[in-house]
């Protein structure tokens, strides 16, 4: 932070004291425009700095949202892609148990019966699914 130029004090001290000269009342009523106007070039910069910081926020968000489209269109890609996954497979997701859980898709034909199963064998279903139940 900047200090007051000395001039402005003198003038302000000369003001107090009602000793004030025409011409010393013109220095301080240029030396007071002039800080009115750095006053308002650092709102505008506030103002700026703001809007950047909204900006760059709503850019982080939809980088986000672009790079979750990317890995499910990549987990697609990798399920249609053969060789990498069976060609044709139920899909559905393992619930997530607990935030560590390997989101796998069951990896049985479309339409199985009994429960779904994820190529390391593990199994579920869904107890409010009667079609999933073994
Ligand atoms: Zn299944």
């Amino acid at each position: 932070m900047t200090t007051q130029p000395d001039p402005v004090h003198h003038l302000l001290d000369r003001l107090l004291r009602d000793v004030l000269l025409p011409e010393e009342r013109e220095q301080l009523a240029g030396a007071v425009r002039i800080l009115q106007a750095r006053v308002n070039e650092q709102g505008g910069a506030a103002s700026v700095a703001v809007s950047a910081v909204r900006l760059m926020n709503q850019a982080g968000a939809q980088r986000d949202a672009a790079e979750a489209r990317v890995r499910e269109l990549e987990a697609q890609v990798a399920r249609l892609t053969p060789g990498t996954s069976p060609a044709e497979h139920c899909g559905h997701q393992i619930p997530a148990l607990t935030k560590h859980t390997e989101r796998t898709e069951c990896v049985l034909r479309p339409g199985h019966h009994g429960s779904h199963a994820t190529q390391h064998g593990a199994r579920w279903w869904w107890i409010s699914n009667a079609e999933a139940t073994p």
